[in-house]
């Protein structure tokens, strides 16, 4: 009989890939289900993009490239990473990945021995703490509730730290709090590391240029140049220039833990794919106009769905900073009544009653370690979003 290995035993299918598969049954079996659960932006990769991929296509850019990427493209990451976070990495403090998951997965592997604990603050991305425990780390989850903004303190930090302590793991914007650090917040953070030389940092970038009301980016390297020599700053084509499928990540740090990582990578996928790496660079390279429309569209839309939430009784939503996510707290419905007699009693019935009774798909806060919370991703068009809303006010209302 199949044997898996022990190293998976502890980690499940995603929730989101069972909540998304479920909504598309129910979607193909002829309901009218609306699926707030995507990770990824709704409009199409720039033509100016995929003219690239296919001029390098036809340019013969076929083949295997170097081990953790192209040098045209690398100096394209140099650029982006000087320019926008005043940053400077050489060719060799650069990994480029298939995504910034395999970044992430390549320093967790080339790092963490057993036992080895690694810091996340909840809610949180959950392929972050599987990804520490297929690399046989310790995750140390630490909540970090509406009250706080869903930012970690300085103070629970701090009390978090241990000999065993390998890695911090923060995400700004995040997914799926959409919470953002200030460089303040950076700052008080910083402070405590640089109490505690052996912790390293992994800044995790992706949503870097979807951000609101002014709202200034910044990343920790930057915040503090004196932790730059142990962290790992993570970023990626994926959300910004809506290239989830091209599976282009990208990662600047110390030149020995990216030649750690380069390691991880050789033995798994060589190199990442070449006709991407030629999309990603013409992405990085070309007009950045687009990112900054999108972000406009993505703020209408977050501002449409945190005031239909908030208007529904038993329903609050915190103002997120950015990415394209609300995490609202469904606490004031806890213990009401369905109108077959069924009682909720957490964010997943809460979920799972409302897709079953008016087809509206949504992840439970506990699938990102925090509940009673929901999160919405509104990367889907406004008519969809306004139909979704009325039908969650129409559930809640039937609620005793
Ligand atoms: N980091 C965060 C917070 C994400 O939400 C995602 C994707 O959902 C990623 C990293 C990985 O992105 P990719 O592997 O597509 O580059």
């Amino acid at each position: 009989a199949f044997r898996p290995a022990s190293r998976i035993s502890a980690i499940g299918v995603s929730e989101i890939l069972q909540i998304g598969a479920k909504a598309s049954a129910l979607k193909r079996s002829g309901r009218d289900v609306i699926i707030l659960g995507a990770g990824e932006p709704d409009f199409d990769t720039p033509d100016f993009i995929k003219d690239g991929a296919i001029a390098a296509i036809r340019a013969g850019q076929t083949k295997y490239t170097a081990l953790d990427g192209t040098p045209e493209l690398k100096a394209a990451i140099a650029a982006k990473f000087k320019t926008d976070n005043n940053l400077d990495y050489a060719a060799d403090e650069i990994t480029v990945s298939t995504g910034a998951k395999q970044v992430i997965y390549n320093a967790m592997m080339a790092t963490l021995d057993p036992g080895d604990e690694v810091i996340i603050p909840t809610p949180y991305w959950v392929s972050y703490s599987d990804i520490v425990q297929i690399a046989g780390g310790v995750p140390v989850l630490i909540p970090c509730g509406a009250e706080t903004g869903f930012r970690l303190s300085a103070e629970r930090l701090e009390a978090a730290i241990t000999p065993k302590t390998r890695w911090l793991m923060l995400n700004s914007p995040s997914n799926p709090s959409g919470a953002a650090y200030s460089r303040a917040d950076y700052k008080a953070l910083t402070d405590v590391l640089l109490r505690h030389p052996h912790v390293w940092l992994l800044a995790d970038d992706m949503y870097e240029h979807i951000l609101y009301d002014g709202f200034a980016f910044s990343t920790p390297a930057e915040v503090e140049p004196r932790i730059k020599d142990r962290t790992l700053t993570v970023n990626g084509v994926s959300k910004s220039y809506a290239m989830t499928g091209w599976r282009i990540g990208f990662g600047g740090g110390p030149k020995a833990l990216i030649k750690a990582m380069s390691v991880i990578q050789s033995q798994s996928t060589s190199c990442p794919s070449s006709v991407s790496q030629a999309a990603a660079l013409t992405a990085l390279t070309g007009p950045q106009d687009i990112v900054r429309e999108r972000c406009l569209d993505f703020q209408k839309r977050r501002d449409l769905v945190v005031e239909g939430l908030n208007a529904i009784p038993g329903i609050s939503c915190p103002k997120p900073e950015g990415a394209f996510y609300t995490f609202a707290s469904c606490a004031g419905l806890l213990g009401r009544k369905t109108p077959d007699g069924k009682v909720i009693e957490t964010d997943r019935d809460f979920c799972a009653w409302l897709l079953e009774s008016h087809d509206v798909a949504m992840v439970p806060g506990t699938a990102f370690g925090l509940a009673p919370f929901f999160r919405i991703s509104y990367a889907t068009s406004e008519k969809e979003l306004r139909t979704a809303l009325d039908r969650i006010a129409r559930a809640v209302a039937t609620l005793a």
